[in-house]
């Protein structure tokens, strides 16, 4: 049953306490009738252990200020988040300190590292989005007027920061009047999520919501930042680039290598299903790391002079020899993460995470780049010297650099040319009923990833 008002006022705390507001730069639009007491079903996490994560039936709150009510067609079910939707794997994140005394484990919140959907109601204040619209709710926020976003990097955007137990506001309230939070302010895992519309990007196409879901994923979107975006830094046509991980990131930053004209793609992943479809998108050599070993490195720099003036460095070659190698990859990007639980088709050669880490660095060539993209909760050695004066160039990659409001629209052109091939991504579809059983294929990595539609 819908029913509607005018703007209800002053619920959005976000803006009132938490977040650096978004000033406003132009008369507020007018907005269509504001959707209230929607009811609405979604998977609802809270407490511990595996059976935290049930289908709750729920009743939208009011929104406000520059809240956009979306419903949901499409949205990826990241591996990042599949232990907490599980109840697998610690479920409370980094302690935010706050004032509100709140554990994150004990709210009810939509998981979810949003999605793509229609508009279905904004408030007052938006000017982004529109009724109808179609959108990706980003897992990057854009405010646009934040320290980071005037400097050019809205990968960073402050707002992003706010994202803590003490940050969520509640969207909707349960039966029994249980107040619902949503993950990062997004969700993605019910038939609605309300965003503030600096996580709302507009997308302008007719796409398959399954196809657009994974355009607009954050993985794909990190893995087509690190290669394309040019944020942190610039793969150029030519260039020898090493992606250390295949899952849906690594094998979307397969496919920018190829977009932005790299001459060779090293795809490096334990999975065999991963590899052969790391060669299908893009990749023109796919290396086992378990078959490597300690090997790893040096075949990275053997390919890098494989072709071209290779090591005849009067010839314009790369130096292979004296105290720093001037073989190895221009350009990497890192894509392998910690394991949550062993997975059951081929583990990788360190479940943390570090050992990818830590071969990415070494395997870039003096003057390349490297782009970590992915979470492990362990510290990172390397040599003091090759780190100080190896010439290699780090850039930690949230979102791989993505500015979402220039680039998602980018990345779903790219899909729509058929330079972006979304097909072999998404490996499982599944209703929102059957979402739990394709988490668990994602947490134990028989699918590259799973889109649930809505
Ligand atoms: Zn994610
Ligand atoms: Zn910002």
């Amino acid at each position: 049953m819908l029913t509607t008002s005018v703007a209800a006022i002053g619920t959005a705390a976000l803006a009132a306490q938490s977040t650096p507001k978004a000033a406003a730069q132009s008369p507020a639009v007018a907005t269509a009738a504001i959707v209230t007491a929607r009811r609405f079903r979604g998977w609802v996490s809270r407490g511990n252990g595996p059976g935290r994560t049930t289908m709750q039936e729920m009743k939208l709150r009011p929104i406000s200020g520059r809240q956009v009510v979306v419903r949901t067609e499409a949205t990826n079910l990241c591996y990042s988040n599949a232990g907490i939707v599980l109840g697998i794997g610690p479920v409370t994140g980094p302690v935010v300190p706050g004032t509100l005394g709140r554990v994150l484990s004990d709210m009810a919140v939509i998981q979810g590292h949003g999605g793509v959907g229609v508009v279905e109601a904004v408030g007052p204040e938006v000017r982004r989005v529109r009724v109808g619209d179609r959108v990706c709710v980003s897992g990057t926020p854009q405010c646009g007027s934040c320290y980071q976003c005037l400097r050019g990097r809205a990968d960073v955007c402050q707002f992003l920061s706010r994202i803590g137990a003490d940050d969520l506001i509640p969207i909707a309230d349960l039966s029994d009047g249980t107040p619902v939070f949503e993950n990062s302010h997004i969700g993605g895992l019910a038939e609605l999520m309300v965003a503030f519309e600096e996580w709302v990007v507009p997308v302008f196409t007719k796409a398959a919501a399954v196809e657009l879901g994974m355009v607009c994923s954050c993985v794909a979107v990190a893995g087509l930042g690190a290669s394309t975006s040019g944020t942190l830094a610039t793969i150029r046509p030519g260039s020898v680039v090493a992606v250390v991980g295949c899952g849906p990131l690594g094998l979307s930053a397969v496919q920018g290598a190829r977009i932005a004209g790299a001459s060779r793609i090293v795809a490096i992943e334990p999975i065999r299903e991963r590899r052969e479809l790391a060669l299908k998108v893009g990749a023109t050599h796919a290396l086992d790391p378990n078959a490597e070993g300690d090997k790893l490195v040096e075949r990275v720099r053997a390919i890098s002079l494989a072709s071209g003036p290779g090591d005849r460095y009067w010839a314009g070659g790369r130096d292979n020899g004296g105290r720093r190698s001037g073989s190895g990859a221009d350009f990497v990007i890192e894509a392998g993460g910690a394991a949550t639980v062993t997975p059951k088709l081929e583990a990788g050669p360190d479940p943390t995470g570090i050992l990818p880490m830590q071969q990415a660095y070494q395997m870039c060539a003096t003057g390349g780049d490297v782009i970590t993209t992915s979470l492990v909760r362990a510290n990172i050695t390397l040599p003091a010297g090759l780190f100080s004066i190896g010439g290699v160039s780090h850039h930690g990659g949230q979102a791989g650099g993505t500015n979402p409001m220039r680039d998602i629209p980018r990345f779903v052109e790219m899909m729509e040319k058929g330079q972006f091939n979304t097909k072999a991504l998404a490996t499982r579809t599944v209703p929102l009923d059957q979402m739990m059983g394709a988490y668990e294929e994602v947490l134990y990595r028989t699918t590259v990833t799973a889109i649930m539609t809505v």
